[in-house]
């Protein structure tokens, strides 16, 4: 066997939603800090799971356990660290929600849910964005951002009764609301082809409604507003279990000698400022390197060895190589023509290369399937981005000379 895999207990154990025992995750934590944080209360002192420990513009940072909690400040880095002595999740108790529009808000800041398809956006501000404009459209799919874990599957089976109870719930405290819901199994078209980029906004809207709003989705002009399945699956949590976004799916790859990867899946429910130590106990030590979120050539690196404690906000998927993940060299264009025929959106990559076409940048969805196969290795990422920020730069300059 080329890969380990974990144990059928330890899966179930971290894959389910009623935890009996987590002795493994046990120990100390350390949550972040950026500079926006402002940190609530006395340190140190005792917290409750879900209590607040610091507030940044865009989202709480909320006691991932009950235990001690105190302020630290490491190479100009500052996190809380809490040391767990009590449990990482509450026992999951099935509860009627009996919410109005603004309680079911309150609910949602409470326990500090994140809107997982639009990074840095409080649930409970982008929801009240959605109740105050007129004629405005919500979109629930199971599809996410990312590649791994498949949350089609894992509301269908984890939430199954939830799923038709929040689309009720949801058009009964928004009543003038146009609700679609792409949850149930019968209303999900796209359900045996759980294929990335779905989980785009943009993109699914496009597939599933023949809606085009590329570059128009959260902007002032969008009347539509899309919760992905991970945010689903946390609302539900939050909703139906008053459980705290605490924990979040990482998915976890692996690349071997060769550079192939192994394409099973593979994740785990942790919690937020968790070690990353639970791998040793998992992944053989051949896996020498990890690298976070991506691929990218760009994305850091890591040993192993350094600690490393999990970040809710910004990791979701990590990758174990056996050999360091080496700069990939970019070859001159062939014109092989396949990053534009990947392209979803057909929003003409090569044209960052050649210029005798038009990028067209409102399309691009940055699903990154040019960069991922184009043969020659040409760092689409980094052109991109720079395409999109010159674009942003140029519209702020005309917006100033109109004004
Ligand atoms: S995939 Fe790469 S090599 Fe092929 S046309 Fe696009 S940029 Fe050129
Ligand atoms: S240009 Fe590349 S990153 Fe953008 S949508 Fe097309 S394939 Fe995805």
């Amino acid at each position: 066997m080329r890969f380990p895999l974990p144990s059928r207990s330890f899966s179930r154990r971290h894959h389910e939603k009623g935890k009996k025992n987590e002795t493994l995750w046990q120990g100390s934590f350390q949550i972040l800090q950026d500079e926006r944080t402002e940190a609530i209360g006395e340190f140190p002192r005792r917290v409750q799971l879900g209590d607040v420990l610091g507030i940044t513009p865009t989202h709480k940072i909320l006691a991932s356990a009950n235990g001690i909690a105190e302020q630290h400040e490491e190479n100009n880095q500052k996190y809380f660290k809490l040391t767990q002595d009590g449990n990482l999740e509450p026992k999951a108790l099935y509860l009627e929600p009996k919410l109005d529009s603004n309680s079911f808000l309150n609910l949602l800041e409470k326990n500090g849910v994140y809107s997982l398809d639009f990074p840095q956006t409080a649930l409970w501000n982008y929801l009240s964005a959605f109740a105050k404009v007129s004629d405005s459209e919500l979109v629930l799919s199971t599809h996410t951002n990312r590649i791994s874990p498949n949350y089609t599957k894992i509301l269908q089976t984890d939430f199954a009764k939830e799923i038709i109870a929040l689309e009720q719930f949801l058009s009964s405290i928004f009543p003038n609301k146009k609700i679609i819901s792409f949850l149930e199994p019968s209303k999900n078209k796209f359900t045996s082809k759980y294929k990335f980029p779905l989980g785009k906004p943009e993109y699914f809207l496009q597939k599933a409604l023949k809606k085009n709003i590329y570059g128009e989705i959260q902007s002032d002009k969008s009347k539509m507003f899309f919760l992905g399945g991970e945010t689903v699956w946390h609302l539900i949590r939050a909703l139906y279990y008053d459980i705290p976004f605490t924990k979040r799916h990482l998915a976890v790859e692996c690349v071997d000698r060769s550079g192939r990867v192994d394409g099973r899946e593979r994740y785990f429910l942790i919690s937020n400022g968790q070690s990353f130590r639970f791998l040793d106990k998992i992944f053989f030590k051949k896996y020498k390197y990890i690298s976070l979120n991506s691929f990218d050539k760009s994305s850091r690196i890591m040993m192993r060895s350094d600690e490393y404690f999990y970040n809710i906000y910004e990791d979701a998927d990590l990758i174990l190589s056996v050999n360091h993940p080496k700069k990939n060299l970019e070859l001159p264009c062939t014109e092989c023509n396949d990053c534009d025929a990947v392209c979803p959106t057909q929003a003409n990559p090569q044209a960052l290369i050649h210029n005798r076409s038009i990028f067209n940048i409102q399309s691009c969805i940055e699903c990154g399937l040019c960069d991922f196969y184009c043969p020659s290795g040409i760092d689409f990422r980094s052109k991109i981005k720079l395409a999109k920020e010159t674009q942003s730069e140029f519209n702020q300059q005309s917006e100033h000379s109109h004004a």
